[in-house]
């Protein structure tokens, strides 16, 4: 991680860009019934540069790799405990107890394994992160997610065999497509299942998931800068 890195200056105003920018999407959307939060999808990001955007008023973050996350965040949290750290990575089943003690929200929840699991973990810690069911909405071979029409069953798997407090989806679509119909899709699903909490939208297309309902984005690059 030898990226050079934007000045602290510059670092708070592509934080106030974005924010001004999913407040005029909130605004302008039709869907979205509160302001969405931001999440900085901080993987490939070092510490330093964490600091200073924990300095200008960020305070939740998302990692994708359980061991990166625990290489850098136990000591962020220690001196910033305002931080509330998600998981939005594909969670393996040798992880699940380090992920549980470490994050505060996991947004990857995509098979009955790891739910148990989960459930197992989250019982014998006696901490519950909230769960975001993660949907494959643009069903590609090679996604992580629950296939849309499998989501209902899952839903009902998850509230009737585990504890785990589902709250919402979450979904990356197609890189090659427009992704507005897939954030249609999801807000329908998130609907028709009552989950209020709706992960979607990066970089490239947070607006447009803004307008489709998102009640938090996950941004990287656009407000980081490139990966280290
Ligand atoms: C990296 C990542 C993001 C952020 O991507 P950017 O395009 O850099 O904004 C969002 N969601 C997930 C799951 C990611 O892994």
């Amino acid at each position: 991680m030898h990226n050079i890195q934007p000045d602290s200056k510059s670092d708070i105003s592509a934080l106030l860009d974005i924010v001004a920018k999913m407040r005029s999407a909130h605004k302008t959307g039709l869907l979205s019934a509160r302001p969405p939060i931001l999440v900085g999808a901080s993987k490939g990001q070092d510490a330093g540069l964490l600091r200073r955007f924990i300095g200008a008023g960020l305070t939740r973050f998302g990692e994708n790799r359980v061991q990166e996350a625990i290489a850098k965040w136990p000591a962020l949290r220690a001196a910033h405990p305002e931080v509330t750290l998600h998981l939005i990575g594909a969670l393996q089943s040798n992880k699940v107890s380090e992920a549980v003690a470490q994050f505060d929200v996991i947004e990857t929840v995509d098979r009955e394994k790891i739910a148990v699991a989960l459930d197992k973990e989250m019982k014998r810690q006696g901490r519950f992160p909230r769960c975001f069911i993660q949907v494959n909405i643009g069903k590609e071979p090679q996604k992580a997610g629950v296939m849309p029409e499998q989501l209902a069953a899952f839903i009902t798997f998850c509230r009737q065999q585990t504890a785990l407090p589902i709250v919402g989806l979450m979904c990356v679509p197609p890189a090659d497509a427009p992704p507005a119909p897939y954030f249609g899709l999801m807000y329908a699903l998130a609907k028709a299942n009552g989950l209020e909490e709706l992960s979607m939208g990066m970089s490239a297309d947070y607006e447009t998931a803004i307008a489709f309902g998102a009640t938090q984005v996950r941004i990287g690059t656009a407000l980081f800068g490139a990966r280290g």
